[in-house]
């Protein structure tokens, strides 16, 4: 069967403009040629360091913004060839969940007033149905209807993601982009929301596009996982698969600064040196190799391509490619 979503060559180039002329200078390659795909029903994680483009990934699905370059299959469709009016339906279907739910809440609305408003942008049911609707759903997320007349500023951290969640729920959608939910909250505020948005899922039968800075966040959640560096997909596979055996340096690098239950287990901690380049001036080849323990030659002339290295494990790392290093 076809995935529900299946991403190609997406790239998102933000011009650089300088001087009196506002001249275009350059580029800031924020997402660099991605592709993927993800299942019905399935939970893939997408995780890197802020500026890596993982962010900028899931508002171009959305078309919240304009991708320079590729192609967004959903549902046979593809998104950035489709008209505006055709957009605004599919986003319906697609709904995102965001990391600041304070921010993305408007302050002066009650919860009640929040949670309609998507029934009323894309004309679903009648008021009544509305409000039954709201009331079903705060139960849905752990909340109760007598929390419907308060202000988000009345609510914990927790509760406002809840009502975040909620409301990316009314319209019934198939696809959520949740970027960050839960980077904002307490750590044991955290474990209780990713238990609900599992609950969920398996209810509603969701598919979730689940986007994190860190690996330990995203891992109980994510059937498969995809890292980014630098606008780039550099490692991609399935959970299980990723933690026990990570291929691309910089996971691993990621990986052993995950603390893990049993100390016995706790990977080497690999620390990287240098910081993350500009993705308006990137390095050559392989832009991970200004910070690589491994890299060679080749690095750094050579871009590598994410490539299936094993069962469904990709890996864009010119350590898994014999025919380049020689
Ligand atoms: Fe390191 Fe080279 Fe692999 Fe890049 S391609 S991650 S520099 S070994
Ligand atoms: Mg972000």
């Amino acid at each position: 069967t076809e995935p529900l979503l299946k991403v190609d060559g997406l790239k998102k180039y933000f011009p650089i403009r300088s001087g009196v002329l506002s001249k275009k200078v350059g580029y800031v390659k924020a997402v660099d040629d991605i592709s993927f795909f993800v299942n019905e029903g399935e939970t893939l994680g997408i995780v890197g360091e802020s500026g890596c483009g993982k962010s900028t990934t899931g508002r171009m699905l959305m078309r919240l913004l304009e991708p320079t370059e590729g192609n967004v299959m959903f549902e046979g469709k593809d998104l950035t060839k489709i008209s505006d009016s055709a957009m605004r339906k599919v986003r319906r279907d697609i709904q995102m969940v965001f990391q600041d739910p304070y921010a993305s809440l408007n302050p002066r609305h009650t919860v009640e007033k929040i949670l309609m408003e998507p029934l009323i942008v894309h004309q679903i049911g009648d008021p009544k149905t509305r409000r039954q609707k709201v009331h079903d759903f705060l139960e849905i997320v752990g909340l109760s209807s007598y929390h419907a007349k308060r202000y988000p500023h009345q609510f914990s951290g927790g509760q406002r993601q809840r009502i975040g969640i909620a409301r990316a729920l009314m319209t019934n959608p198939k696809l959520i982009i949740a970027d960050e939910p839960v980077s904002a909250l307490d750590v044991s505020i955290q474990a209780q929301v990713l238990n609900l948005m599992q609950d969920l899922q398996k209810e509603l039968k969701l598919t979730y596009i689940f986007i994190a800075h860190d690996l330990g966040v995203v891992r109980h959640i994510s059937d498969r996982v995809g890292v980014m560096y630098l606008g780039r997909m550099v490692e991609l596979a399935p959970s299980e698969n990723l933690y026990a055996e990570p291929l691309h340096p910089y996971t691993k690098a990621l990986l052993s600064a995950v603390p893990v239950p049993d100390p016995q287990f706790q990977r080497e901690q690999i620390i990287l040196e240098g910081d993350i380049p500009s993705p308006s001036n990137p390095p050559t080849g392989c832009t991970f190799h200004t910070r690589c323990p491994f890299k060679m030659d080749v690095c750094t002339t050579i871009k590598p391509k994410l490539e299936e290295v094993k069962n469904s494990h990709f890996v864009a790392c010119h350590l898994y490619n014999e025919a380049v290093q020689h």
